[in-house]
């Protein structure tokens, strides 16, 4: 067969441990024999984070900016039992993805991997649905204080300008709790973007939802730009692609989901996206089936697995085992950026090998083999068979 052709590259960061193992293996099998790869090399392995006191990271994320796509391994974030781990480590390097994020100005979309013997709790969810959580300020970035005596909380914002505004919070007779939190109108510009950029790419749905009939200033100016983004600048590409933008208050969201078939994009609030992607995901099975997109406002897209570097499973790994390490986000991450440079490139044949090779993996689980981690979330009757990650990738390469 000859190889099929690319003509921009991808950015592509290592990571670390199982991981970065698995990475090699993916490559190797499922890409490489059929795909011409062309990549900008990052290598996120800690120690080279280190080593370039991690301008490697910074590197990797304005390659991004520059070629548009990105695929990621996932990476470790330092923290005190790291740095004894890794004597050489000469400062508790910060979150590569939050870097990234910092840099890229993105929203992390989660997107479950779905497939008929793996039954969502919610036995209508049929397809997917994709948790579009914005990633700045709220109770995030929030100050808080205890007071003990009757008394008056006041906020008040004072400009460079000189002028002042202030309101009471409210006047209380014993102790007492606050907090104070804030957003910005930029970042919560960037996210309506990059969540109107995401569903066009997908052709799904949008939804947007938030509390706007209790908190009508806050609330209201997320409702507010994500109205006003979408009358500018997107209106008509949706109309095009058949697609709809939906705001709804969050309980008539909450409601509307849970009875839904899925398939759409649900965007919320910081807080609300923390607690709605963790009951999503734990809905649908498995952190090992959950992948991960990176979207700016301008469209640019970083692809990665949801999960860890599975650190347990590395340990045994270098004891001289073949682990059952889940690779399907992974691997998805591969696919989903592969799919987006062909896009980007029209490159159908890139857009076709992306979505075999999801389909290769998704037959091999539907054939019944499978990593361990599956095995008791899948539905009674069907024939199933645990296999050893090596294993797993051969069958996905023998289908592709
Ligand atoms: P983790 O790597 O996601 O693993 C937690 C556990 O979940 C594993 O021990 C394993 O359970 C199960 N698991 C996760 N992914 C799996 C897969 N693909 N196949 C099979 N089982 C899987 O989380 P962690 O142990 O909390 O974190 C490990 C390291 O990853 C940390 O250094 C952290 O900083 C880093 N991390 C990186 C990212 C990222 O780069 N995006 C995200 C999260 C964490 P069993 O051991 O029971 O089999
Ligand atoms: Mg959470």
């Amino acid at each position: 067969m000859e190889k099929i052709q690319m003509t921009t590259p991808l950015v592509e960061m290592d990571g670390d441990e199982m991981t970065r193992v698995l990475w090699g293996v993916i490559k190797e099998k499922l890409i490489l024999p059929f795909v011409d790869l062309k990549t900008e090399y990052y290598d996120l392995g800690l120690l080279n984070r280190n080593a370039t006191k991690d301008q490697i990271t910074v590197d990797a994320a304005r390659a991004t900016q520059r070629l548009g796509v990105a695929v990621k391994c996932a990476t470790i974030t330092p923290n005190r039992q790291r740095m004894e781990e890794y004597p050489e480590l000469t400062e508790m390097w910060k979150s590569p993805n939050g870097t990234i994020r910092a840099i890229l100005d993105g929203t992390a979309f989660r997107v479950p991997i779905v497939l008929p013997m793996i039954r969502p709790v919610v036995k209508n969810w049929e397809a997917p649905i994709t948790i579009a959580r914005h990633a700045y300020g709220d109770m995030y970035k929030a100050v808080d204080m205890t007071t003990e005596e009757p008394g008056t909380a006041t906020l008040t914002f004072k400009g460079e300008s000189g002028a002042e505004k202030t309101l009471t919070v409210q006047t209380v007779d014993g102790p007492a709790v606050w907090q104070g939190q804030h957003n910005l109108e930029k970042s919560i510009r960037a996210f309506a973007r990059s969540c109107f950029q995401y569903a066009l790419a997908q052709k799904q749905d949008l939804w947007f939802s938030t509390k706007d009939t209790i908190s009508k200033v806050y609330d209201g100016e997320f409702k507010r730009i994500f109205e006003e983004e979408y009358e500018a600048s997107y209106k008509a590409e949706f109309e095009k692609a058949g697609i709809t933008y939906f705001y709804t208050l969050i309980d008539d969201a909450v409601a509307r989901v849970v009875r839904s078939r899925g398939g759409f994009i649900w965007a919320l609030k910081n807080y609300d996206g923390d607690v709605m992607s963790d009951m999503v995901a734990a809905a649908f099975g498995s952190l090992a089936m959950m992948t991960s997109v990176l979207v700016s406002p301008d469209g640019t897209m970083e692809f990665e697995a949801s999960h860890g570097t599975v650190t347990r499973h590395y340990y045994r790994y270098r004891n001289g085992e073949k682990t059952s390490t889940n690779p399907m986000a992974t691997i998805f991450a591969w696919s989903g950026a592969l799919k987006r440079r062909g896009e980007l490139d029209g490159l159908p044949d890139l857009v076709g090998f992306g979505e075999r090779l999801e389909a290769a993996s998704l037959k091999t689980l539907e054939d019944g083999i499978m990593t361990k981690d599956l095995l008791p979330l899948v539905e009674p009757g069907f024939q199933v068979r645990g296999v050893d990650s090596w294993e797993f990738l051969d069958a996905i390469a023998a289908r592709l």
